[in-house]
């Protein structure tokens, strides 16, 4: 039987004689490819700076930092996301105040951020927490599979808000929302500080890694800063030869620089970014196209207003229309050699959000209705024809064997 994983990182010669040479060159940690891969990524998204970091999480760490925010504040970030976007909240012993999805995209719902913002405001109970609370510090939309979320009306709300908005991209690269004026904007040039992810399975990889992009040179420095130590800037010259031994420590600051090893990486995942994003893309259509005329699933909607970036293919089964569950559906595909995932399970049905802020089911309805149905689907640059058919076919197979 055919066995299709749900993902295999694509790693050319070319990755490969840029790791080598910087094993040869005598410098492994933050250094010149580092500063390279830096200048390449905020030149590719026509963006002014950007912080290289060992993972997105720690790019959403350093941006709340740099935003300045302080304990007892409040977080708007949607439920239907993955754990790092909630916990870098609590890191600082803030609070991240949960909103649902929409159906279509799964993103943020806006309608209900500005109805969570506008309770705030008025000084009622935020979820788990009566008042008074500290002041609406940011919010962080997600850009669900690589769709990028409704930011125009993010950027309304944070301005009447008086909040930053700190984007989660850890899908994207690269990906593209157009405004109502017509103009396509590239991801990475509509947040105050949008953070993306090079772990393993993302669009492109480091092996680990991760990066924060912005416009405002103070968010860059401070980040840059806290970044290493807190130390005086660029630090890493430190060991260049001639370069001064003297630094200062500013602020007690974290260790998330990355290295040369996984820049050398990222230089040249970057050069291929858009052939991967290419690849991507007509693999989705092949999905949606054979799953067209099958009504017991849903096939990912993207706005005509979007291009996404294709980092998941999730299809939505109908359960209503079958005699077997979410869960039984991915041991079936699992029986005919297909890996799966399931993005995600919403942050407010897992303990640790249930016990701090007494969340349950029925608190989000979109979301939860949402995760009882999803499924991700094997979709990776280097798919074969004959794994993605083999995909379809068995998808096929579970369904016309299990429906109603
Ligand atoms: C993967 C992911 C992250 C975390 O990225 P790391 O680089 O592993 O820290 C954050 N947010 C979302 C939505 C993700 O999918």
């Amino acid at each position: 039987m055919m066995k299709v994983p749900f993902f295999r990182p694509s790693i050319t010669e070319a990755e490969i004689d840029e790791v080598v040479d910087t094993l040869r060159s005598g410098w492994l940690t933050t250094g010149p490819k580092t500063k390279k891969f830096e200048q390449q990524f905020a030149e590719k998204l026509g963006v002014k700076h950007a912080v290289a970091v060992n993972s997105c999480t720690a790019a959403l760490h350093l941006s709340l930092e740099a935003v300045g925010i302080q304990r007892g504040e409040l977080v708007l970030v949607p439920t239907y996301t993955f754990a790092a976007t909630a916990e870098v909240v609590r890191y600082f012993d803030a609070i991240p105040v949960m909103v649902d999805c929409t159906d279509d995209t799964l993103c943020m719902d806006m309608d209900k951020a500005r109805e969570t913002l506008e309770s705030i405001r008025n000084g009622k109970d935020v979820v788990g927490h009566r008042p008074p609370y500290g002041r609406v510090r940011a919010m962080i939309p997600v850009h669900y599979g690589g769709q990028m979320a409704d930011v125009d009306e993010a950027r309304k709300l944070c301005d009447e808000f008086k909040c930053a908005m700190i984007e989660d991209a850890a899908h994207c690269l690269p990906a593209f929302a157009q405004s109502d004026d017509g103009d396509w904007r590239k991801i990475g040039t509509t947040g105050d500080i949008v953070c993306f992810s090079f772990y393993a399975n993302k669009c492109m990889t480091t092996g680990e890694g991760g990066m924060a992009v912005t416009n405002n040179a103070e968010y860059a420095d401070r980040m840059r800063v806290m970044s290493l130590h807190g130390m005086s800037k660029d630090a890493w010259r430190r060991f260049d030869t001639g370069a001064s031994w003297y630094y200062e420590i500013v602020a007690p600051g974290f260790k998330y620089n990355l290295t040369d090893i996984a820049s050398a990486i990222g230089i040249q995942q970057l050069a291929r970014s858009d052939a991967l994003w290419e690849e991507r893309t007509s693999l989705a259509a092949k999905y949606s196209k054979a799953f067209a005329e099958c009504p017991q699933l849903r096939t990912p909607f993207v706005r005509s207003d979007r291009k996404s970036s294709w980092h998941l293919y999730p299809i939505r089964i109908d359960t209503n229309a079958l005699t077997i569950d979410r869960g039984q559906f991915i041991e079936e595909l699992g029986k005919r050699g297909i890996g799966t995932s399931v993005h995600w399970m919403p942050l407010h049905l897992h303990p640790y959000y249930r016990e701090t802020y007494g969340t349950s089911r029925g608190m989000y309805p979109v979301a939860e209705a949402v995760y009882d149905q999803i499924i991700s689907l094997p979709l990776f640059p280097g798919l074969t024809n004959d794994e993605q058919k083999h995909v379809i076919v068995s998808t096929l197979d579970v369904i016309s064997t299990y429906k109603k």
